[in-house]
């Protein structure tokens, strides 16, 4: 039985993983994360009037793949997802929270949560995840299902041509705020597109399946998050709130609660090459970066890299 580890257990890793599981292989999963999720992120906040909950990364995902559509299916079937047809005709989220559909996925694997993998050693035919509390597991396969930028520097010492596609994918940033309020806005809309730096925000409290104090996420523009990249989450706090209320028609209570987020590779480039594999070296990449910016382009290339990784292995055996 092949051995693989997969760095990464967003949507790209785990649709991988369900590929390879499916014909057999014996997969573990690596995450940084406490929880899954990745991209499609979900917290909650405690206010004196209850629970808070936001989508503070990806705000809806579109289905066009067939593969997808019954992926999303089986989803809404468990009544783990819906559309939310007020963003976009097409448009699905994940109920109660956008993270649920990742849980429900890395339930079905070994998913090795908090930990951080710093590079990758080969030894002898085999691989050996480097960071703190690494198992001295030996792997015969490795897939980075990270954000390009993340996985550039693991693929430099082992593979340049790889490394070099890596390096030329750039994500842009998204400075994103999440705030709880006592009573609703005034305002009768739910989202807001394209005001001042700000570029998107939802009122979550009114995402269908949701329940909760007044709740609003807030994402500012990939020019203002660049240039205000380094800058603290205090510092940009105050920033995001008043294009909020400036968008909102300038009604101003202060927030009961409140969470600022720096996605530093929040929306890839897209490289159209779908997924990386090197069948000599046994290495890997997959992601929305191969694709496009999107969740489902994320399940596609985690998809295709399981696909490949398994036709290269049956024409070794035949
Ligand atoms: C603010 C924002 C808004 C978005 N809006 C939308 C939207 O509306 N619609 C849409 O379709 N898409 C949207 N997206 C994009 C979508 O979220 C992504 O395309 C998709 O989730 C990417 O999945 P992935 O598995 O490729 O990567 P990720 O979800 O980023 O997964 C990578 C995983 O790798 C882990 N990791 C990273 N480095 C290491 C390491 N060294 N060791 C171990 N683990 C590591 C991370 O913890 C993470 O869990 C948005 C993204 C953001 C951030």
């Amino acid at each position: 039985m092949l051995k693989v580890a997969i760095v990464g257990a967003g949507i790209a890793g785990l649709s991988c993983a369900d590929i390879l599981a499916s014909k057999g292989w014996q997969v573990t999963l690596f995450d940084k994360g406490r929880k899954a999720g990745g991209r499609m992120a979900s917290r909650r906040l405690q206010t004196a009037h209850g629970e808070a909950s936001f989508d503070f990364g990806a705000q809806y995902f579109t289905v066009r793949d067939r593969g997808f559509a019954a992926e999303v299916a089986r989803w809404a079937e468990a009544g783990l997802a819906v559309r939310w047809p007020e963003a976009r005709e097409d448009a699905w989220i994940g109920v109660p929270a956008m993270n649920v559909v990742v849980r429900e996925m890395a339930a079905r694997h070994d998913v090795r949560f908090s930990h951080h993998v710093s590079g990758l050693a080969r030894e002898g035919n085999h691989w050996r995840l480097l960071g703190e509390g690494m198992p001295a597991e030996h792997f015969d396969a490795a897939v980075l299902a990270l954000p390009a930028e993340q996985a550039a520097p693991i693929l430099t010492l082992h593979d340049f041509e790889l490394a070099r596609t890596a390096l030329f994918a750039r994500s842009q940033p998204c400075w994103t705020g999440m705030f709880a309020f006592d009573e609703p806005l005034r305002h009768d809309e739910h989202i807001l597109r394209n005001h001042g730096i700000l570029a998107w925000a939802a009122r979550d409290s009114a995402k269908p399946g949701r329940a909760g104090p007044e709740s609003w996420v807030v994402q500012a523009t990939p020019q203002w998050s660049t240039v205000h990249l380094e800058r603290s989450p205090e510092e940009v706090a105050p920033h995001l709130l008043a294009a909020l209320h400036e968008a909102t028609g300038g009604h101003a209570p202060a927030p009961l609660a409140q969470s600022i987020h720096r996605w530093r590779y929040a929306l890839s480039a897209g490289t159209g090459l779908g997924s990386l594999w090197n069948a000599k070296q046994q290495i890997g990449a997959c992601g929305d970066w191969l694709l496009g910016p999107r969740v489902e382009c994320a399940w596609v290339s985690g998809r295709m890299l399981g696909e490949r990784m398994v036709g290269a292995a049956q024409e070794v055996a035949a």
